[in-house]
Parts: structure tokens; C-alpha cells; sequence
């Protein structure tokens, strides 16, 4: 048996393996091709863990052919000691000196291990004092990221013109927070060295064909990570590496017992054409990443010049709603509601409008969807609920009011106090909560917390509705269905669009008024346009209707005389 291992000096030991001190000069070169081998994928910021295994291992076959040459030898003994005291870095111990028979067969090599050791320790302590690694994934951290990729960057730039492109890769896992929330954080914790482990399995079999040089692996923070490539061979390569990133993390990870699912939504910046500098293809990265999530995660999207005008809008949308919040631009609308049994009304939704100083009215599709990615949602909604009080204690005093239903984003609910601050809106204007119904859209709905079911609870028990909005088109856990406090479901429009038409459609519908009826709700038609869907309604036993066959939403005057008026000709056809 011959094996080859380049000492220091970089000469070939294997043939000098044959008498006992010959022999402990290659387990001396062997311990010196190790040690640069460990610093140097320490400094290429490898993984502690698999540094260990790689120094552990290799010594071990060294251990294990010298042993088996010499199996009695006292030299033999202390190698197998010394293989002891290497397998011992796996479970992380760094600090151990060299056994003692290797002290004293193998001085050198007893002097080696116990520099070597120290001198990890003091580049781990170092790394992490300068807070350059992330201490969970021993991955460069944002800050070491930026600094290094800067560097990378400005290298390329100061290179051979007309090269091939950078690409920065962001990788966000999906439903990581679940897992974190269900299964605690010291799992999350392992989950992400996992993924870390996985990203750079797939990094490293991608590296012959994609890039030159290793690229750049971090962690951002929370489920975060980046890549970034100095110089790769075209998009479509680095397009792949994205798709076998997003496949790597959607196999199942085996985490003490538990099989977990979850994904990757990837985002990819190419420089010169997304940006020049490290910030501007971050942000680029960042986006395409959010465009991938949106888009259902487990996949990964490139920037584009359409995303990069789609962002604008978002963010010229969102400084024109803070403006929007200030000065006061918005309105309600009002939509009747009414009794598909008597015709009369029952009451009201709410629909924001935004006065534009320039587009005039827009529509709450163009604008609320913004201010729930951006968070805006929390000071509109706050203004809507205002509006809706201050609307309902004025009819109250007069002794004309009739119920109210707004529209409310799982986003306000994230503030922990919002159930308070709405409680405390309506009492200021003396309004009993009987007059108020707070709709939820299906997934908010079946996504909200026990604290949140509680208070939704506690607001119904004080008379307030509930009510689930656009039901037909998220999904919905009918145990939730079941066991959540509401009281009417308000089918969406594209359940009923075609029941005129389709019998299909009407099948569908009848099931879910059924299903509905079956858990004690009421159930609202909306969007109902002609007479003969009302018709069709009635008969499968909807009791509420709002559409545009009865009236459009409008503002608070017009609304007022609408319903004086619906009222009057309803007393007339009783009379
Ligand atoms: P939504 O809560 O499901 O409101 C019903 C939408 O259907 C309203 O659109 C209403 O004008 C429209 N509609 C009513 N009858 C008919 C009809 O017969 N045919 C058709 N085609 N449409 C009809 P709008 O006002 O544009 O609001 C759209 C969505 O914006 C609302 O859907 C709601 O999700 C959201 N929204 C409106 N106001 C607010 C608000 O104050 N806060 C929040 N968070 N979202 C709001
Ligand atoms: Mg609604
Ligand atoms: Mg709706």
C-alpha cells in the first residue's frame, strides 16, 4: 500500500514510510499538510464542524494505516491516542492538550496539535470578537459580507473590461417562522445551520461549471442568506444554481424526529445591468427575492427593468399614502346591505376612497395592497375606524343608526393593541358595539392567533359581528371554520359571477351556503348584479344581499337620503 501526503516542504513521504522514525516524520508532514488544510478552510470561511470532520478523518486514515502497519509499537499507540484526541474536535473540543504518550513519543507533533489548536481558537475568538461570523451558522455575517463583496466588486472593477457578469443571490426560506414558532428555537437554530450546509453543498458542486472562485455564502439575519459570485458564466447558469438551490432546500430536513418542509424564495442581481455597487444589487436581489415569495415561494426570480418600475410605484405609492394619511385625502363609501327575505335595509360596509390632489378618486385595490406590504395599513385602518365611530355616535344621537361592517387587514392586527384602541374609539363616541361588524378576509381569518380568537371572541360576546369576507377563494380549515367565533361569511364574487349561467356554479354555491348554514352562520351575497342572481340567491337561502343591482357604495349624504328613501317605499309596499 502506498499513500502519497505532501509535507510542508511539499515532497512525496509515502516511500519514507518504512521504519518506526521514518514513519512518525509522515505522521509529521501528514499533521503539517492538515493544520494549513484546517487554516486555510478556516480562513475561507468553512464550516467548524466540517473542518473538524475533514482534520479528524484525515488523520484517522493516518492513524489507522500507521496502526495497522506497526499495531504493537508504542508509536502505533500514541497515533491511536492521538486520532482520540482529533475525533474529540467533532463534539467541539478545541482545548484539550495532546495525550500524553503522544507528548512523549511524538514531541513535534504533540507541539503541532496543541499550536494548531490554539491558533483556531484564537482566529474563532478573533472572528467573533470582530463579529464577523454569525454564531449559529459560523457564516459570514452582513457586516463581514458587505465588506468582503465590496472588496470583490471593486476588484472586478479595477479588472480586464468586458467580463463576464457578478451575481448576488438572496435566499429567503419559506415558512421558516412556523417551524421556529411550532417546534422553538433551538431547532430553528438547527434548521438554519442545515440550510447553511445545504447551501454550500450546492454552491460547491455548481462552482467548476458557474464561477470561477468560491463564491461569497452568508447570513443577512432571521432566515436570510446571500450569495454572491464574482464572476459567472451567463445568467442562465446562475439561473440554475437557483433552481437547484430551491430544490436542495425543499427536500424534507430530518430535525430530531420531525420531518420538515419548508423552501426557498431566491432572488438574483446581476452586475453591471441591475447595479454597480453592492448596496444597489442587494436591493435589487432583495426585490426579485420579495417577487419570487409573492409568487408562491420555492422558486427563484431574476430582476428585471419591469420589477425595477413595479418598486417604484410601490415606493412612490407608499410616500404618497403617509402624505395621503396627514393630509386627510381619504373618504368612506357606504354600501347598503339588505334582507334578501324583506327587502329591507340591514346595514352597511365601509369602503375607503382616496381623493388624489392629482388622479382624483382611487380605488382601494390600487392602494391598499401597499399599504399592507409597507405597514401604512396600521394608520389608514386606525383613520377608518375613527371615521366609521365618529360617523355611527352622530347617527346614534339623532337615533337613526343602523350597523357598520369594516374592512380590517391582518396586518393592524400585528399591533397587540388594537383590539384596546378599537374598543376605546367607539366608547369615546358613545357607540354601543352592537352597531359594529369587523370583517376578515378568509386567511387572515384562519391565520390568527388563540390571543386574537380570544378577543375576537370577547368583541361578540359585547355584540359586535364577525364576519369572514371574500370566502371561497383562500383556504379554509373547517375545524377553524367551525370553532371560530363569527356570524356571517360573506361569499365571494367569483363564486357567484356565473350562476345564472352555469350549472356548475350554482352546485358550488348551494354546497357552501349548506356548509355555511351547517356551522350556524348567516351568509351575505356579494357583488350581486342582476335580479335574477338575487333571485337564485333567495331561493338557495342567502339572506343578505350587497351589490350593485340594490346601489353602489356611496358617500355618507347621498347614502343617508338613499336609505330614508329605501325605507319610505319599503313602509309604502308594507302599508
Ligand atoms: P370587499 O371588502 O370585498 O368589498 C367589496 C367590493 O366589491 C367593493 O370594492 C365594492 O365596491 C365591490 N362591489 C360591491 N358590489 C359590487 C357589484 O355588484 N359588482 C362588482 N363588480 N363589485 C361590487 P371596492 O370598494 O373597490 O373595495 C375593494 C376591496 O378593497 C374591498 O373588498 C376590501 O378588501 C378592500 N377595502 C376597501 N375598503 C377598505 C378598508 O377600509 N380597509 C381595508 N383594509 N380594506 C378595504
Ligand atoms: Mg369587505
Ligand atoms: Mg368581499
Amino acid at each position: 500500500m502506498q499513500i502519497g501526503i505532501r509535507g510542508r516542504n511539499g515532497m512525496k513521504d509515502g516511500a519514507a514510510l518504512k521504519t518506526s522514525n521514518a514513519l512518525l516524520s509522515g505522521a509529521a508532514g501528514g499533521a503539517s499538510f492538515i493544520f494549513s488544510l484546517t487554516a486555510f478552510l478556516y480562513i475561507t470561511e468553512f464550516n467548524q464542524q466540517i473542518v473538524a470532520s475533514i482534520v479528524a478523518g484525515a488523520f484517522c486514515l493516518l492513524v489507522s494505516y500507521v496502526a495497522s502497519e506497526r499495531p504493537n509499537s508504542e508509536s502505533a499507540r500514541a497515533l491511536a491516542a492521538l486520532g482520540d484526541r482529533l475525533l474529540a474536535v467533532e463534539s467541539g473540543d478545541l482545548t484539550s492538550p495532546a495525550p500524553e504518550i503522544v507528548v512523549r513519543t511524538m514531541p513535534a507533533v504533540a507541539a503541532a496539535v496543541d499550536s494548531l489548536f490554539t491558533e483556531v481558537r484564537s482566529s474563532i475568538d478573533n472572528a467573533h470578537a470582530l463579529g464577523m461570523y454569525d454564531p449559529v451558522t459560523s457564516l459570514p455575517n452582513r457586516l463581514h459580507f458587505r465588506a468582503e463583496a465590496n472588496k470583490l466588486l471593486g476588484e472586478r472593477v479595477r479588472g480586464p473590461a468586458g467580463q463576464s457578469p457578478a451575481a448576488m443571490l438572496f435566499v429567503d426560506l419559506d415558512r421558516f417562522k412556523a417551524v421556529n414558532d411550532s417546534l422553538g428555537h433551538a431547532r430553528g437554530d438547527q434548521l438554519l445551520i442545515m440550510v447553511a450546509n445545504r447551501l454550500r453543498v450546492v454552491v460547491t458542486a455548481e462552482l467548476a461549471e458557474v464561477a470561477a472562485r468560491r463564491p461569497l455564502v452568508a447570513r443577512l439575519a432571521g432566515d436570510e442568506f446571500t450569495q454572491f459570485f464574482t464572476t459567472i458564466a451567463s445568467a442562465d447558469e446562475i439561473e440554475r444554481v437557483a433552481r437547484r438551490i430551491a430544490l436542495a432546500i425543499s427536500e424534507p430536513f430530518e430535525l430530531q424526529g420531525h420531518s420538515v418542509d419548508i423552501g426557498a424564495s431566491i432572488g438574483i442581481a446581476l452586475s453591471p445591468d441591475h447595479g454597480v455597487s453592492i448596496e444597489s444589487l442587494m436591493r435589487a436581489a432583495d426585490i426579485a427575492m420579495y417577487r419570487a415569495k409573492s409568487l408562491g415561494g420555492g422558486q427563484h426570480c431574476l430582476f428585471s427593468d419591469e420589477l425595477a418600475h413595479e418598486h417604484q410605484v410601490k415606493v412612490d405609492t407608499e410616500k404618497a399614502l403617509t402624505e395621503a394619511v396627514q393630509r386627510g385625502e381619504f373618504l368612506l363609501a357606504l354600501q347598503p346591505q339588505l334582507s334578501l327575505r324583506t327587502g329591507e335595509v340591514t346595514g352597511a360596509e365601509a369602503l375607503i376612497r382616496w381623493i388624489h390632489p392629482r388622479d382624483g378618486m382611487r380605488m382601494p385595490n390600487s392602494f391598499i395592497p401597499v399599504a399592507e406590504q409597507t405597514g401604512i395599513i396600521g394608520e389608514i385602518g386606525d383613520w377608518v375606524i375613527a371615521e366609521v365611530a365618529s360617523m355611527l355616535g352622530a347617527w346614534h344621537r339623532e337615533g337613526n343608526a343602523h350597523r357598520v361592517a369594516f374592512n380590517v387587514s391582518p396586518r393592524q392586527l400585528d399591533r397587540g393593541d388594537f383590539f384596546g384602541r378599537m374598543r376605546q374609539a367607539f366608547v369615546d363616541q358613545g357607540v354601543p358595539l352592537s352597531l359594529i361588524e369587523l370583517e376578515f378576509t378568509e386567511s387572515a381569518a384562519m391565520e390568527v392567533s388563540e390571543n386574537v380568537l380570544r378577543e375576537i371572541a370577547a368583541l361578540r360576546a359585547d355584540g359586535a359581528k364577525i364576519a369572514i369576507d371574500d370566502f371561497g377563494t383562500g383556504y379554509s380549515n373547517l375545524a377553524r371554520l367551525r370553532a371560530m367565533p363569527l356570524d356571517r361569511v360573506k361569499l365571494d364574487p367569483s363564486l357567484i359571477a356565473d350562476i345564472e349561467t352555469d350549472e356548475k356554479a350554482r352546485v358550488v354555491v348551494q354546497a357552501v351556503v349548506q356548509l355555511i348554514h351547517g356551522v350556524g352562520c348567516e351568509i351575505v351575497a356579494e357583488a350581486v348584479e342582476t335580479v335574477a342572481q338575487a333571485d337564485i340567491l333567495r331561493a338557495m337561502g342567502c339572506q343578505t344581499v350587497q351589490g350593485y343591482v340594490f346601489a353602489h357604495p356611496m358617500f355618507e349624504d347621498e347614502y343617508r337620503t338613499w336609505t330614508l328613501n329605501a325605507e319610505r317605499s319599503g313602509a309604502r309596499k308594507r302599508a
